[in-house]
């Protein structure tokens, strides 16, 4: 029983996807669990999103205030990097309702 809690927890904390929208349009929907290098290109540049080891982050970004680089890796639900240059926000997902981490037992 130990374990299936902690599992619940862990589902519950750590996002599953990460989902990325340029100007409030999802261009793209990645998998944490699966490491993968995206280019992202918006009317005003481009952003190269990493996923690795389960959080995603922006390693390089052509945006004049490189806020989103150094907002370096985010993992948890909930969590966001915002590029405001180029209208881009990543936001990290569960892959389940947000309801299902209130259940009780
Ligand atoms: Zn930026």
């Amino acid at each position: 029983m130990l374990s299936v809690g902690f599992l619940l927890f862990y589902k519950s904390d750590t996002g599953a996807f990460c989902e990325v929208s340029v100007q409030g349009q999802i261009v793209a929907r990645l998998p944490l669990f699966e490491d993968s290098v995206k280019r992202i290109d918006t009317p005003g540049g481009y952003n190269i999103i990493t996923v690795q080891d389960g959080s995603v982050s922006v390693t390089e970004a052509d945006c004049g205030n490189q806020i989103c680089v150094q907002t370096g890796q985010i993992y948890k639900n909930g969590q966001i990097i915002t590029c405001l240059p180029h209208g881009l926000i990543i936001k990290v997902v569960s892959d389940q309702d947000k309801e299902v981490d209130t259940i009780a037992y």
